[in-house]
């Protein structure tokens, strides 16, 4: 049977976004209760991957090896909690270089969904910018905007539904805990 999912944008929605880009564990800041509610998405039997466009490692601002470090570091904190990703779905290409990864196309979601085999018309998608709203409803799924990172600027950007919108990662999953199971 296919499984739900709730794929996260990473920075501005798991961690603080920096004013440039995080380059390294040291720049890492978790947003208070972010995994903690990744954790308590898994508990409930949710699947959860990341999906980040990291565009400093095309313009060579930023090594993978770092973010694989931060995304160790990722691990390591929904695990403190109870929690895991299935993967971390990383866009390392430029904006304007026809990439079929980079949101607000969906191809690394759809990526996620061929891997762990989600149903994605039964999934939700969650970040602070519009690019992340795009890609998840063109991926199929419902998308949530969360108000931390550039969440305000996108909420006045853009007409995203008021009852799709949350303060934080936490109030987001708070909802979809409530009003959905993972299964049925
Ligand atoms: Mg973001």
């Amino acid at each position: 049977m296919k499984r739900r999912a709730v794929l996260l944008d990473r920075d501005g929605t798991l961690n603080v976004n920096p004013s440039a880009y995080v380059t390294r564990l040291e720049e890492f800041e978790p947003i208070a209760g972010a995994f903690e509610a990744v954790g308590r998405l898994c508990r409930a039997g949710w699947s959860v991957s990341v999906v980040t466009n990291q565009s400093g490692i095309g313009k060579g601002l930023v090594t993978s090896a770092a973010v694989g470090e931060i995304h160790r570091e990722c691990e390591r904190l929904a695990a403190a909690h109870g929690g895991a990703f299935d993967g971390f779905y990383v866009c390392p290409d430029l904006p304007g270089f026809g990439s079929e990864l980079r949101k607000p196309l969906p191809g690394m979601l759809l990526a996620a969904a061929r891997d762990h085999d989600y149903d994605l018309f039964r999934s939700y998608t969650i970040g602070d910018s519009e690019r992340d709203l795009v890609a998840g409803r063109a991926a199929g799924t419902t998308p949530l905007l969360v108000l931390t990172g550039h969440g305000e600027r996108t909420r006045r950007e853009t007409d995203h539904p008021e009852d799709r919108t949350f303060a934080s990662l936490a109030e987001a999953v708070d909802w979809i805990l409530t009003r959905a199971a993972p299964r049925g």
